[in-house]
């Protein structure tokens, strides 16, 4: 499950991982009302999706002043916002976050995820801050550095350092990043985070280490220990069939194309897209309704298929004995 930016922020404050001060707002009136909340002149404009980009795609605009936050704000509630992670219809900016406007002396790039390799969690970091750290990995590996987990006694304080140093922090913001690095660990063990990703991370000119940006994924599977997570969920940012298939436990995802797949067991399932895509079609969905499905279930799944209006033929694949 995927949340907005200023609830991954509102997370992070809460474990003492610094952020900008921000709020939420729904209309225009309230943004203007929001920035003047704000302590500093400039603040910053930020559509809120559940998609990254944003900024390259003009969801992004620092305010000079409260005028200026009207015009952005104007502007940016109610656009469709198309970057490279909405796909080409992309996405309605309801919500926008208003927030104080950031010094920024360097960007960095810190993330954690859950590697199945190891069976760790790995801390990722990069000076290469800002841009998609997709190309930083393809182009330049070298400069992205890990620390692997170790579950039974934590991030260690000599990894953060470890880390930070690598990642070219200035000697004297060193101890505030090791901090940082601490409390994003806590909040993605805590959370049961998926992905937690900082992008930028940036040191300011008054020697702060802060998160501009931030992008927490959940584990859907542990959703139901995390009553205060399930509460941020925004359905507006969701497909409605993803939506439709979660309450009848079923693995929905919408994809662009035009044949409807039902399967049973997700390697299956991937394999279908697979020999689907190599025969030159396009699965219009993965769905895997699981082992032991129930007749109920697979008459959901149907509906939901046939509720696709881009579905123009299908393919079923069962495996007997699952
Ligand atoms: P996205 O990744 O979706 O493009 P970001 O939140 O990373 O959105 O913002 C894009 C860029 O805008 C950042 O790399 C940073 O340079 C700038 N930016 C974002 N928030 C602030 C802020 N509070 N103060 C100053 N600059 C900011
Ligand atoms: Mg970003």
């Amino acid at each position: 499950m995927n949340i907005h930016e200023y609830q991954s922020k509102e997370l992070l404050r809460k474990y003492g991982v610094a952020v900008p001060t921000g709020h939420v707002a729904f209309t225009v009136d309230e943004a203007v009302e929001k920035a003047k909340s704000l302590s500093t002149e400039v603040s910053v404009v930020k559509a809120q999706i559940h998609a990254g980009g944003r900024g390259k795609a003009g969801g992004v605009k620092v305010a000079k002043n409260l005028d200026e936050v009207r015009t952005y704000a104007d502007e940016i509630l109610g656009k469709t916002l198309i970057t490279h992670q909405t796909g080409p219809e992309g996405k309605e900016v309801k919500r926008l976050l208003i927030e104080e406007g950031c010094d920024i002396d360097q960007e960095y790039y810190i993330g954690l995820v859950l590697d199945r390799s190891t069976s760790r969690i790995v801390l990722m970091g990069s000076e290469e801050g800002g841009t998609e750290i997709e190309e930083v990995a393809e182009e330049t590996p070298e400069k992205i550095f890990k620390e692997f987990i170790d579950p039974a006694v934590g991030l260690q304080g000599f990894q953060a350092r470890r880390l930070a140093f690598n990642m070219n922090i200035p000697k004297d913001a060193l101890g505030k990043a090791v901090k940082f690095m601490d409390g994003l660990y806590k909040v993605f063990v805590d959370n049961d985070c998926s992905i937690a990703e900082i992008n930028p991370l940036v040191t300011t000119k008054q020697g702060d280490v802060l998160a501009l940006d931030a992008k927490l994924n959940f584990d859907s599977n542990a959703l139901y220990r995390q009553n205060n997570i399930v509460e941020y969920r925004d359905l507006d940012e969701e497909d409605e069939k993803e939506i439709e298939a979660s309450k009848f436990d079923l693995s929905y995802i919408a994809l662009d194309g035009n044949i409807g797949c039902m399967v049973n067991g997700a390697g299956l399932a991937m394999a279908t897209m697979d020999i689907i895509k190599y025969k030159g079609g396009e699965p219009a969905n993965f769905l895997d309704v699981g082992g032991g499905a129930t007749a109920e279930k697979v008459t959901e799944a149907f509906k939901i298929i046939l509720s696709d209006k881009h579905v123009k033929g299908s393919s079923s694949t069962f495996l007997a004995g699952l």
